[in-house]
């Protein structure tokens, strides 16, 4: 029976609920589930092995690369591989250095601390955090003035896991202090595909491999958004009463989203008109972009250029941002040498 409650909850949250359970199903819980990033699986191989055989826990590791490609389901993996409980938590929730000091000293020995977006702690954070990846010390500041004294507990033995998608933003004594430093890369589309095959295996979605091949294509190498793209899919195949979903579907469902073969989305492409429309085709510096697109800097570099630079659309100048030939293409603009 639907409460009060179901009934004032806005549609957007229901759909997040949906989501979010629907994730949990997705998640990989195995090693062999986690498909691709072979390189990074067989470092952790041996860190993890090492640690086993000295019954310690591993050496903190720092995760990094763009939003989507795996780094906290990897983590969840080195915790539940070495049968440690992991705790949570995120650079923006650590506002005081008394947030980070509780977490620290509720840690058990061999507990993971799991800290994403590590690139948002604050400075007075990281300082406590030295110590305590270092020589597993916290030191906590009592009072205030001249009458502050510190005091020094030790911590349990742990390790910390830290991710970021900008590990430039991360201050050299913090990155110098994890044991291992590891960047997930972008897939390939053939571990794309097998991620959305075995989505699709698991939500007992029936799909044809010409559909998984226009899903994965526009995935931007990327599981989290491949798995997106699968769960709209599946949407617009219901909505339309398809069992299946055909290449057709697949087709139709992008365009629904406004995302093109390439899996450009519209502040994609906006961005590169505004580089050949506004500004010549470049080098335009970011920040006079992000003035002219409206849109913050930080979200341009981190989220919209990666990708850009991976597919060869982009090109970054010490003078600014360049489009490539291949904007030009796929946007159907000519280039100045047409132009004359
Ligand atoms: P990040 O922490 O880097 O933002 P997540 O670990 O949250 O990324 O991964 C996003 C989603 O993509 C996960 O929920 C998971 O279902 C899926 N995923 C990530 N990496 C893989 C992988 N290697 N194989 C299969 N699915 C993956």
């Amino acid at each position: 029976m639907a409460t009060k409650m179901d009934k004032v909850k806005p549609k957007e949250e229901e759909y997040a609920e949906e989501d979010r359970s629907i994730d949990t199903l997705l998640r990989p819980n195995t090693w062999a589930e986690y498909i691709g990033q072979e390189h990074i699986k067989r470092n952790l191989r041996v860190i993890i092995d090492a640690a086993k055989k000295r019954s310690e826990p591993i050496d903190h590791l720092l995760f990094y690369g763009q939003a989507g490609l795996g780094k906290t389901t990897l983590a969840r993996l080195v915790a539940r591989e070495m049968a440690s409980p992991m705790k949570t938590t995120s650079g923006p929730a650590i506002e005081k250095t008394g947030d980070l000091a509780a977490i620290l000293s509720n840690l058990e020995p061999s507990d993971i601390l799991f800290i994403d977006e590590a690139h948002r702690l604050n400075r007075m954070i990281e300082e406590v955090l030295y110590p305590a990846m270092e020589s597993r010390k916290l030191h906590i500041v009592i009072g205030k003035g001249a009458g502050a004294r510190t005091v020094s507990i030790d911590l349990p033995p742990f390790t910390l896991i830290a991710a970021t998608t900008r590990v430039n933003l991360l201050s050299e004594p913090l990155r110098s202090r994890f044991g291992a430093i590891l960047r997930l890369d972008y897939y390939d589309e053939g571990d794309i595909e097998r991620i959305i095959e075995r989505s699709a295996k698991i939500l007992g979605i029936d799909i044809t491999p010409e559909a998984i091949k226009i899903l994965a294509k526009a995935a931007r190498f990327t599981p989290r958004v491949a798995n997106r793209l699968l769960k709209r899919a599946r949407d617009y195949a219901e909505v339309h009463k398809k069992p299946t979903i055909d290449g057709a579907s697949a087709k139709e469902t992008l365009e629904m989203l406004e995302i093109d073969e390439l899996g450009l989305e519209v502040h994609d492409r906006l961005l590169l008109s505004a580089i050949i429309d506004k500004f010549g085709g470049g080098p335009v510096g970011v920040g006079t972009l992000a003035a002219a697109l409206n849109e913050d800097r930080g979200v341009i570099e981190e989220v919209y250029e990666p990708y850009l630079l991976k597919l060869g659309l982009i090109r970054r100048t010490p003078a600014g941002r360049v489009a490539e030939g291949l904007s030009y293409k796929h946007l159907d603009k000519k280039t100045k040498d047409q132009l004359l």
